[in-house]
């Protein structure tokens, strides 16, 4: 019973992952399956803020 192992959606490629172990110190903050989808997601704060409509 690990509740910090559930399966996330990756923000690149919509894809479902399973928690690895190389993430067990920072699986709350993974948000890609991969460093591929890590490095290919655009670095623009600008922009993701008016995609975001996400309430806080
Ligand atoms: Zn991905």
């Amino acid at each position: 019973m690990s509740p910090n192992t559930e399966p996330k959606v990756c923000c690149v490629c919509n894809r479902p992952f399973q928690w690895r172990r190389k993430w067990a110190k920072c699986w709350n903050e993974v948000k890609y399956c991969s460093e591929r989808c890590r490095r290919s997601r655009p670095a623009k704060p600008t922009e993701s803020k008016l995609e975001k409509t996400e309430p806080r």
